[in-house]
């Protein structure tokens, strides 16, 4: 018996190994495209419920490995996390994003977004001097501070210190703030007290509970009387169904996101569309 778990226990540190080879060669390959241009940045409507308009969007990073292809943000954002280039690739995004922003402002009169939504990771905004980036950024594309909105995750904010002074020097300039997958972090409404935050990112893990005969979506319910009576701004998020927008818009909610309004692409539409309730 001993022998059969210590050839286990090889066989497990083997894999390990592996694992950790390809993180270590993902990695090498993300300093690479960071310097060849190999990231993109798309971006998903966010959908004002009562007209279906879209009034905004979210920035989400595309990686075009030249060898894998297209590669996810959830396989390759903790790996720049991990090693630092999440900075780089995070001020990408950042600029980027703002860039394009400015154009919808200039090109699409008043059918361009209100604003526009950027992730920030915990490691970045850890980072002395993300502010001032941040601050640059908004100077040389012209954008108002409160045409830019902060994703930052629960997690992000756990460990309280330089990345909560960061969110309040933000906040102070005039940025706005939004709690990412709002509910499935850490103390979330502990959160809410002591940091600035205007806007509620309700996790799609609560919008998936809206199902036809299903068992009454509890937490979405709670969670828009909680942004209200805080006078926070609650946008849902991951709703792929007619029945889930509705449901939404019953429960008070006036913004949401989710593949049934529209996918991440490079270039949304934000002309106004028909009204969601009656007319489909
Ligand atoms: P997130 O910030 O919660 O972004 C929402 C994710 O849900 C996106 O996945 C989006 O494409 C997806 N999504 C939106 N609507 C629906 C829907 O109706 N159904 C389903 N199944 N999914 C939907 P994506 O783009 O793969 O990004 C995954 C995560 O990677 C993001 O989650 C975010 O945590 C991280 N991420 C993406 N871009 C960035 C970035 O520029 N910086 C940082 N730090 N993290 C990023
Ligand atoms: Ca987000
Ligand atoms: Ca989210
Ligand atoms: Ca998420």
């Amino acid at each position: 018996a001993a022998k059969a778990a210590g050839s286990q226990l090889m066989v497990y540190t083997a894999e390990l190994d592996e694992r950790a080879d390809a993180t270590a060669r993902l990695g090498a390959d993300l300093r690479h495209s960071l310097d060849d241009g190999d990231f993109r940045v798309v971006y998903q409507p966010i959908v004002e419920l009562d007209t279906g308009r879209a009034r905004a969007c979210e920035a989400l990073v595309r990686w075009h490995h030249p060898v894998r292809g297209v590669v996810s943000p959830v396989d390759f954002v903790p790996v720049a996390e991990d090693n630092g280039l999440i900075v780089e690739l995070g001020e990408f995004v950042m600029r980027t994003s703002c860039w394009k922003f400015a154009g919808w402002r200039r090109d699409l009169g008043r059918d361009a977004p209100g604003y526009v939504s950027v992730n920030v990771s915990a490691r970045q905004l850890s980072e002395p001097g993300f502010p001032e980036v941040v601050a640059g950024i908004l100077a040389e594309t012209g954008m108002e501070p409160a045409q830019l909105l902060v994703e930052v995750t629960e997690t992000a904010l756990f460990g309280g210190g330089v990345a909560v002074a960061a969110v309040e020097t933000l906040h102070r300039a005039g940025v706005r703030i939004a709690l990412d997958d709002f509910g499935t972090g850490h103390s979330s409404l502990g959160l809410l007290r002591t940091v600035p935050v205007d806007v509620l990112k309700v996790d799609k893990s609560f919008v998936d509970e809206i199902i036809a005969g299903g068992r009454p979506p509890v937490i979405v319910d709670a969670l828009i009387h909680v942004s209200k009576g805080l006078g926070l701004r609650a946008v849902a998020e991951g709703v792929e169904t007619a029945e889930q927008a509705d449901y939404l818009r019953e429960l008070g909610y006036e913004y949401a996101q989710g593949y049934y309004f529209g996918r991440p692409v490079p270039e949304p539409s934000f002309h106004a569309r028909a009204a969601v309730p009656d007319d489909r």
